[in-house]
């Protein structure tokens, strides 16, 4: 086995509580982050990693499959970033040294995607409201590229979702999202994020549905973004909804790089988690701007960032909508008095 074979091999085994052997020792299996593996045996695991080059993954259970990539490690909760970018470069090199040779590429489960939208009367009627909400100009063609789901049906028909088994009650839940609420899926695709539209007090303002039941997902909203991991560092703008997040990012975004900063919305206290995440795939150095609530004060963000080490070196800069009245930035920007405050 060759070096970086032993490396991974040796991360997954003293990182993770279920990782196995194959008797050839060619491979190690663990347990599979698409599809949940198995439920009835909280030990079984599925998806095996070639410890050859290249490196691979498959899983026997739902057959996602790919390279040992980015993604993958991303995906698996790999934190260690030397490790990282020996495979990226590995990849890189691999690629450009076998341009014929056709890898195994076949993501599936991750692989929703928002589809695009047809102009139904419910489809419209909810593009209007966020417009009016924020007093934004989207169209149906932005809607995509935000996740937003205006049309539960045709997500789960594009995605080839079957819900034809699941209990009453869920498909009678699936019927009031499909009506009431937009959705914006989660940041690893697992979740959907919905958000009540209409005015109706029955019906919760916010509701969020899971796709599949993976443990420990992510279930905050992360704008799709290509992610750099070789450059020096990041730029993260975390607001608290995902409201707040389209307007901050339609009246800022000429201060922001579009392609690069990482738009991620959590709620103020949730903002620690993201950072978490970000650290965990790899992205040590952030430069992070928070579009708070009010009712979160800087000494809840000062207390956070002094007891942790990654953070207690960086400057957090925390911006409030400070007209009266006023909460948080899922408002028209002439409702926006923006003021900053460093931690
Ligand atoms: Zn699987």
């Amino acid at each position: 086995m060759n070096e970086l074979a032993s490396k991974i091999r040796d991360y997954f085994k003293s990182n993770l509580k279920i990782c196995y052997e194959t008797v050839r020792k060619d491979e190690i299996y663990i347990r599979c982050t698409y599809c949940g593996d198995s439920q009835s045996n909280p030990h079984g695991a599925h998806l095996y990693i070639g410890l050859k080059e290249p490196y691979q993954f498959h899983c026997k259970k739902c057959e996602t499959s790919g390279m040992v990539d980015f993604n993958f490690l991303k995906d698996n909760d790999v934190f260690d970033l030397d490790l990282i970018k020996e495979i990226v470069n590995f990849n890189k090199n691999y690629k450009r040294n076998n341009p014929l040779k056709t890898l195994n590429v076949k993501y599936k489960s991750l692989k929703y995607k928002v589809p695009a939208l047809s102009g139904t009367t419910s489809e419209l009627d909810k593009l209007k409201y966020i417009n009016k909400r924020l007093k934004l100009n989207l169209t149906l063609k932005d809607i995509p590229k935000f996740k937003i789901i205006l049309n539960l049906k045709k997500f789960f028909e594009y995605n080839k979702i079957d819900t034809s088994s699941k209990p009453a009650y869920e498909k009678k839940l699936l019927v009031t999202l499909h009506k009431y609420y937009i959705g914006f899926l989660s940041a690893d695709n697992t979740f959907i994020n919905f958000r009540r539209q209409n005015k109706d007090e029955n019906l919760m303002r916010y509701r969020i549905y899971p796709i599949k039941n993976i443990e420990n997902s992510n279930r905050f909203y992360i704008k799709p973004v290509n992610i750099d991991l070789m450059d020096q560092s990041h730029q993260v703008v975390i607001t608290e909804g995902i409201f707040d997040l389209l307007s901050v990012y339609h009246n800022y975004i000429h201060e922001y790089d579009p392609l690069k900063t990482i738009f991620v919305a959590a709620n103020g206290k949730g903002f620690y988690r993201v950072i978490k995440y970000l650290h965990r795939i790899g992205l040590i150095n952030l430069d992070i701007h928070i579009y708070s609530d009010k009712d979160v004060n800087i000494k809840f963000y000062k207390k956070i960032k002094s007891t942790d080490l990654l953070l207690r070196k960086s400057k957090i800069k925390i911006f409030y909508n400070n007209k009266p009245a006023e909460k948080d930035f899922g408002v028209p920007l002439k409702k926006i008095e923006r003021i900053y405050n460093i931690v």
